[in-house]
């Protein structure tokens, strides 16, 4: 129960192997994919063989076991060099999450090898055209037929959609009794009737894969259903709630990557003869980054502690990912601005970091949907 500040010897190796892998494979190619769109299959498979692509599974299935604090550790690594690949990582805990809360031995036996043994990517279905902040408002339909449900609607902005094997979809079996009437399906994405629309072109994030899912008459056994029927919001809830400190990881460590690459940056710059790091202008900014990403990597580490030890607190995980992204935009501008000119020029990597920190104010759940739940929470 004790609350400690350092890691554990297997995390700390660990953390150092996706360090140097990050430095020797990632960082490297970031510019590339960032400009060409393209899905980082190779960066993908090779992380997948570093035992990454699906860190949050049970032990069995050779996951990590480490816990959310230390998921976050390994995902604050990878964001330090470049979000857009963590992303496609993080996508497949995210689409995990309700599998763990809800699924049975038998759904984690069909789930978790594919992701774990054979490199599987996984999507996280629940946004729709009507639908993003307002989960309650969803329109997919999931009709009831003997053993199975049919599935109807369009999904958008999943992440790895077309990559994907595997789904978990959110869907409703009466959109007029709101939440209560929610479930949530695992799906092949093979299954006759599931098709992919338009991929986006996005200001950040940009070879993550973001796609349209449709599904058409869909048939889905009523043993791919999580928990019971009605469950699948609370159910959708509770995954948000896990995730957020791994999104808030990620900010930290995109963050730390862009608060670096300006300190180094200012020992080396000159400007009225001397190093712009002399300034104190310059100094304060550094200061003021290096304070932040400190409070930001303290809020996951206690939210992340607090779901370890299975006291889950909507709020914690909503402060941690709130007060992550927002410092997150704040810091890479910032390392744009000590980069001057440069800063705005994509030879140098702060104007990606700059873009990719939006999404973080955006996906699972805004900056405005977080200070709702943590509003709630301080008026209780
Ligand atoms: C790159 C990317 C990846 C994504 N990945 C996934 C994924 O894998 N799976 C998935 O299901 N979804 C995914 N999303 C969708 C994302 O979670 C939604 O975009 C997000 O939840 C916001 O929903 P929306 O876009 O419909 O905005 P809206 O809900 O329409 O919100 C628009 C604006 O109104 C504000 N707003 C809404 N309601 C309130 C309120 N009550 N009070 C105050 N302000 C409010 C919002 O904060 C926002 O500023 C992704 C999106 C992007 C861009």
């Amino acid at each position: 129960m004790a609350f400690g500040f350092t890691y554990n010897e297997d995390q700390l190796a660990l953390k150092k192997t996706v360090r140097k892998f990050v430095e020797n494979e990632i960082i490297p190619v970031r510019a590339a994919y960032d400009e060409s769109e393209e899905f980082p299959w190779p960066e993908v498979k090779k992380m997948a063989d570093l035992g990454l692509n699906c860190m949050n599974a049970p032990e069995k299935y050779n996951g990590m076991e480490f816990g959310h604090v230390g998921l976050c550790m390994v995902i604050e690594e990878m964001s330090r060099g470049c979000l857009g690949i963590a992303m496609t990582l993080k996508a497949n805990m995210l689409a995990s999450e309700p599998v763990l809360y809800g699924g049975t031995e038998e759904q984690w036996d069909d789930w978790f090898p594919g992701l774990c043994e054979e490199g599987q990517l996984a999507a996280y279905a629940v946004t729709e055209p009507g639908a993003g902040s307002d989960v309650a408002g969803i329109s997919t339909t999931c009709k009831k037929d003997g053993d199975y449900y049919i599935l109807n609607g369009t999904k958008i902005f999943i992440t790895n959609a077309k990559h994907a094997d595997k789904l978990t979809v959110l869907a409703t079996h009466d959109k007029t009794k709101g939440n209560r009437a929610q479930s949530f399906f695992m799906v092949d994405t093979k299954t006759e009737g599931v098709s992919f629309g338009k991929s986006e072109h996005k200001m950040g994030l940009r070879c993550s894969e973001t796609s349209e899912i449709i599904f058409d008459n869909v048939k889905v056994h009523k043993k791919y259903r999580l928990g019971e029927e009605g469950d699948g919001f609370k159910l959708a809830m509770k995954s948000f709630n896990s995730s957020r400190p791994f999104v808030a990881s990620a900010a930290t460590g995109l963050a730390m990557g862009a608060f670096e690459f300006a300190r180094d940056y200012a020992r080396e710059r000159k400007a009225f003869g001397r190093n712009i790091g002399d300034f104190q202008g310059i100094q304060f900014m550094l200061a003021d980054m290096a304070m932040e990403i400190e409070a930001a990597r303290l809020l996951w580490q206690k939210a992340a502690w607090l779901l370890d030890n299975n006291m889950m607190a909507a709020d914690l995980s909503a402060m941690s990912k709130c007060f992550a992204a927002d410092m997150a935009n704040r810091v890479t501008t910032n390392a744009v601005q000590i980069l001057g000119g440069y800063g705005f020029c994509r030879d140098y990597p702060v104007e990606k970091m700059m873009r990719d920190a939006k999404i973080l104010q955006i996906f699972e759940g805004t900056a405005q949907v977080q200070r709702i739940i943590i509003g709630k929470s301080v008026l209780a």
